[in-house]
């Protein structure tokens, strides 16, 4: 099972329906390719992580990094695992309007001048990733709403970390 962690800067802000067009189509070829993911966006800048058959990573990832609503792609992390991590997902984003998530050492990450800089530390952006993850799955259980969405997406692979 391999695991791809990147970032990127967004070529211009993208309004909330944007994202969830992405994230929408996104779940259904993830789904198709067998690739779950997990994709974070703050003041322009993304991080996403993605994990599957390496033949269905890579071709995805190169996909990808053509897009043009993106650029300044950095390839952060790229490791090989027996199981997901993050494997709840087909594909969802992270609810980083939340207040509470920007709390403890998480702080100083608010900024987006300092949350586009430490995203190029792959500790830093595999910490943002697993906190929004955790909160995601958090938002899903909380609301009905929103859970029958995401959870509608995709086919759960297992129970979010952390939840
Ligand atoms: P298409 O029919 O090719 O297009 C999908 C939609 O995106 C259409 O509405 C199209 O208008 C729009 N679109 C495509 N490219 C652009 C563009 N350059 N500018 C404006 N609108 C455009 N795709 C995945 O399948 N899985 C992922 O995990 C994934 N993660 C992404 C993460 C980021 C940060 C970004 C920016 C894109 C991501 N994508 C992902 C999208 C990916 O780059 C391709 O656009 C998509 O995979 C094409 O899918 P499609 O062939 O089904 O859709």
């Amino acid at each position: 099972m391999l695991t791809l962690l990147y970032r990127s800067d967004a070529v211009a802000l993208l309004p909330f329906s944007a994202l969830a067009d992405i994230c929408v189509r996104s779940s259904l070829n993830n789904r198709r390719l067998g690739v779950t993911g997990f994709l974070i966006e703050h003041e322009g800048t993304f991080l996403q992580v993605l994990e599957g058959e390496a033949d269905a990573v890579g071709t995805l990832f190169a996909r990808i990094s053509s897009d043009t609503r993106h650029r300044n792609l950095a390839m952060l992390g790229r490791w090989e695992r027996p199981e997901r991590s993050f494997g709840f997902w087909a594909m969802n984003f992270g609810p980083l309007d939340d207040p509470d998530f920007w709390d403890d050492e998480f702080a100083l990450l608010r900024d987006a001048q300092a949350f586009r800089r430490r995203s190029c530390d792959p500790e830093t952006a595999l910490a943002v990733l697993c906190r929004a993850y955790a909160f995601a799955g958090k938002v899903a259980g909380a609301d009905p709403v929103i859970g029958d969405f995401v959870m509608g997406l995709s086919r759960p692979v297992r129970q979010p970390v952390g939840v």
